[in-house]
Order: C-alpha cells, then structure tokens, then sequence
C-alpha cells in the first residue's frame, strides 16, 4: 500500500522541510497552507521534479470547513492516509500577559490547539483500526517553550503547545490499541520564518548563544525527527516527545 503523509503548514519552514523529507522516503504527500501558494506549488514542483507525487491544498485549519475539504481532498488524489503531521503554528508579537487582548489569545488557541484536534480527528476516523481502518502515526510539532513558558514574549502561544502536548499524551493513549501512535516534537530555536512575526528583529541571533549547543536548529533537523518518529523504527514508540532544541 501507498504511504500517505498530510502534513499541515507545509510550504515553509519545518513542515516544508518534512514535506520534502517524506517525498524521498516514497510518501506521496498532501501539504496544506493559509496564504502562501507559490511557496506551496514550489515545494510541489521540488518534490515532482524528483520522482514523488505531492499535492498542495489551501485550508486554515483554524475552520472545519477548511480541514473536511483537505482531509477530502487527500483521500481523492492519494487514497488512505498513513501519517499526519500537525504542523501548523503561529505565534504573535512579543508581549506580556498583562497586555494581551481575548481575541490575540483566542487566535493561537484556535490555530495551534483547535486545529491540531480538528486534524488529528480527520486522522483518526481515517486511521483506527476500530474503524476499518489500517492504522498510522501522527506526529504533532510542540515547542520548547512549553517547558520554558517564553515569559515576556508569548506565553499565550507557550500555552497552546503545553496544550499540544497534553493533546499528544491523552489521544496515544485512547487509540494505543488502534493501531495508531501519537507523538510530538519539541523544537527550540529553528531557523524559520516564524521569528519574524515576533517583532524582534535578530530574535534568533539573540536567543542561541543561550542554547547550551550555542546555535540555532535547521528545519531539516527538526524534519529528521519527526520523519523518525513516523516511521517503523519507531513501531515501539508512542506518547512521548523528541527535543530537538539543541539541549535547551
Ligand atoms: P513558519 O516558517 O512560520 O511556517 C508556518 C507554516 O504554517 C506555513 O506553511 C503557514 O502557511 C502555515 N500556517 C500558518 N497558519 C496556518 C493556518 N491557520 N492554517 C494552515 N496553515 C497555517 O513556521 P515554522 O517555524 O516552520 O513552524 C512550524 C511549527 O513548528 C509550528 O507549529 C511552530 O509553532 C513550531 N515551532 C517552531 C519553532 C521555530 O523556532 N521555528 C520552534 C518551536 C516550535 P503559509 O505559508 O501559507 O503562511
């Protein structure tokens, strides 16, 4: 059977990277995003101009609506899915507590936490052997900062990935017998796109000297995990976390 890889924010960054990690590992990948859709076809076109079969669909997954319709579409272009990673994330400008509004709160919260349960959701109807299904993995990209709790940045979004991680453990649990795993990945300091939105130019120049391997991660690092924690080798492994952040 074909391997099928959905995996969630995957025109830049970490997810880009799987994307690409998993096309050379012979999955025929679906990869969604919010906005960017030359980036998204760019990642398409890598991954066909090397033999493998990619798909590239529009949806928030911060709207029902939007995740039915890309879980729908991956079933039509690649049949049953084997692996979901929970990719997309945002994060806002840095800023503490006591100035933070609902609807800042709410956004992260719907994006980070809502959406990973919407899609793990689709997953599971698809994947559990309690319903027909042939089983799979899922791999949900947490944070370092749900240990550390970015006080003074964004705790909101630290909040959303302690909640990603509650989510991991608890749903390994209820489908352990179902032939599903679940686990996370917990990146630190990544070299992606995402230190823009924070408002602090050179945030990741500022913040690696504090990573005990004293420098930034690369998506593709990040990307080898949780390609790892998808796989067979990995038969064993389920409700638990890869730090890849360097020892921080
Ligand atoms: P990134 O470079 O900013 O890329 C984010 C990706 O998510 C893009 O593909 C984006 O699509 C997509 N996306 C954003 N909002 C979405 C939504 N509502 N619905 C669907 N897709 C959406 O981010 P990244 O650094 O690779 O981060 C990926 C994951 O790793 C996130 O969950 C993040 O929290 C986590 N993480 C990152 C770091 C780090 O240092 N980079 C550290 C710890 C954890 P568009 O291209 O269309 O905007």
């Amino acid at each position: 059977m074909d391997k099928v890889m959905l995996i969630t924010g995957g025109s830049r960054g970490i997810g880009a990277a799987t994307a690409l990690g998993a096309a050379r590992q012979g999955y025929a990948v679906v990869l969604s995003y919010r906005t960017e859709a030359k980036a998204a076809a760019q990642v398409v076109r890598s991954i066909e101009a090397a033999g493998g079969r990619a798909l590239a669909v529009q949806a928030d997954v911060a709207q029902e609506a939007d995740v039915l319709r890309l879980f729908a579409a991956c079933d039509a272009a690649f049949g049953p899915l084997t692996a979901l990673v929970n990719n997309a994330g945002i994060l806002s400008r840095q800023s503490r507590v006591e100035d933070m509004d609902a609807a800042r709160i709410q956004h992260i919260l719907q994006v980070n936490v809502v959406g990973s349960f919407l899609c793990a959701r689709e997953a599971v109807r698809r994947m559990s052997t309690r319903r027909g299904g042939a089983g799979g993995a899922i791999v949900n990209v947490s944070s370092a900062a749900s240990r550390l709790g970015a006080p003074g940045e964004f705790i909101d979004y630290a909040a959303s990935k302690g909640a990603v991680d509650t989510f991991t453990i608890g749903l390994a649990k209820e489908v352990a017998t179902e032939g599903i795993r679940v686990n996370a990945v917990r990146p630190g300091v990544i070299l992606t796109d995402i230190h823009d939105t924070s408002g602090e130019m050179g945030r990741v120049e500022r913040v690696a000297p504090l990573v005990p391997m004293q420098r930034a991660g690369t998506a593709e690092e990040v990307a080898a995990s949780i390609l790892w924690l998808v796989s067979d080798e990995a038969s064993y492994v389920t409700a638990t976390f890869i730090e890849a952040s360097g020892g921080r």
